[in-house]
């Protein structure tokens, strides 16, 4: 980076219409307007950008385009009061790496009302080890406990369990005292899972029934899931009386094949998660208990970190269901000359 110019992971489209990533370098003017510009040392990945790195069109609004929905950093300049330079901060959701530049990137431009102060306890690479997953995690364990499931009400499972939500659900609930079932297709990752507090580990197929019965045998007090399709209408129409499901992805489908028996006959609550647009108030309660009481202890355990000349593969093994806990994107990792290119030129 030198005063005026720097790098970021560009998704493009070329001449003949292919989608082409590449690390760019980039100029100050070439940010959106904002309040204030963050020299960001860290992000991460989720499935969202491994999404908008393709350039898919129900996350990315235009091209180019920057994804890094997560970006922790220090202030460099701010015109709002609320902000001094130096600070220590981050941002997750809100527009970032899906309507505007995200934070693959070594600055951001946003609005300050984006900006949440790092917590004292967590440091920026722990706050990128939760990101937008673990931010996501803490809302689905904060539903449960609003719509009254308590440790002592029964099982909780959890689905996409070696993703990056899933994992970090699994840490959370484990270590508030739940009993966590985690559901994971990856039978290499159940030691890690155990030792995230799982005390069961189900194969996908537990959680998938294809028949049309509206209910099934009542196991689960409450669910996580990150998988959505069949899968969430088989936890729905498998939850105990008053269970409650966290809804909160759709890396086995968009759809929900369902009758309403669930709700009318066993008082399930179905509570959709927009961690992306939580309001600011809530917003700073999940980063205080993420960085206080519900802090997992294996933040390093589920951390890989990788430069912005990694993320191609990265995201390719992602869309494959191939990645296990969370990957973290070190800005400060040097770019190779080979892969910067200009926009301009
Ligand atoms: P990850 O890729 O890290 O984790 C997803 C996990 O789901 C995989 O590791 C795998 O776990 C499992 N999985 C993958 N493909 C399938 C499949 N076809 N069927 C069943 N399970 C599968 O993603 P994230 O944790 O970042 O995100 C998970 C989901 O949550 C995504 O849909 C994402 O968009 C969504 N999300 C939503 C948010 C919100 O606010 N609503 C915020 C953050 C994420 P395993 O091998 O263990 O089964």
């Amino acid at each position: 980076m030198t005063a005026t110019s720097f790098h970021c992971y560009l998704v493009a489209e070329s001449a003949d219409d292919e989608i082409v990533t590449s690390i760019a370098s980039q100029e100050r003017s070439d940010l959106p307007d904002g309040d204030v510009l963050i020299r960001v040392t860290h992000s991460s990945l989720n499935y969202k950008d491994a999404l908008a790195a393709t350039a898919h069109r129900g996350v990315v609004r235009s091209l180019p385009h920057v994804p890094g929905i997560d970006a922790v950093g220090n202030m460099l300049e701010s015109t709002s009061e609320q902000w001094s330079t130096g600070d220590d901060v981050l941002v997750t959701g809100c527009g970032l790496g899906s309507d505007q530049w995200g934070g693959w990137s070594e600055l951001i431009r946003v609005p300050a009302a984006w900006v949440v102060r790092l917590p004292d306890n967590l440091s920026a690479v722990e706050a990128m080890t939760l990101g937008t997953a673990g931010f996501t995690a803490a809302q689905c364990v904060q539903s449960l406990q609003y719509h009254g499931v308590t440790p002592n009400a029964g099982e909780i499972v959890v689905t996409g369990a070696s993703g990056g939500v899933g994992s970090l659900a699994v840490a959370i609930l484990a270590k508030l005292g739940y009993t966590v079932c985690a559901v994971s297709g990856k039978s290499a990752a159940h030691g890690l899972l155990r030792e995230l507090g799982a005390t069961e580990i189900l194969e996908r197929s537990a959680v998938t029934d294809t028949s049309d019965k509206p209910l099934l045998k009542a196991r689960w007090a409450g669910a996580v899931d990150t998988v959505g399709g069949n899968t969430l209408a088989t936890l729905i129409r498998s939850m105990r009386h008053r269970g409650c499901v966290t809804a909160c992805g759709l890396v086995g489908g968009d759809e929900l094949p369902l009758t309403v028996y669930p709700f009318l006959l066993r008082g399930v609550t179905l509570d959709g998660i927009d961690s992306a647009a939580c309001p600011m108030p809530s917003r700073l309660e999940i980063w205080d208990k993420l960085s206080g009481d519900w802090k997992p202890d294996q933040l390093e355990l589920i951390r890989t970190t990788v430069g912005l000349r990694d993320l191609d593969s990265c995201v390719t093994r992602m869309l494959a269901g191939q990645t296990t806990g969370r990957t973290v994107v070190d800005l400060n990792l040097a770019q190779p000359a080979s892969s910067v290119f200009d926009l301009r030129d």
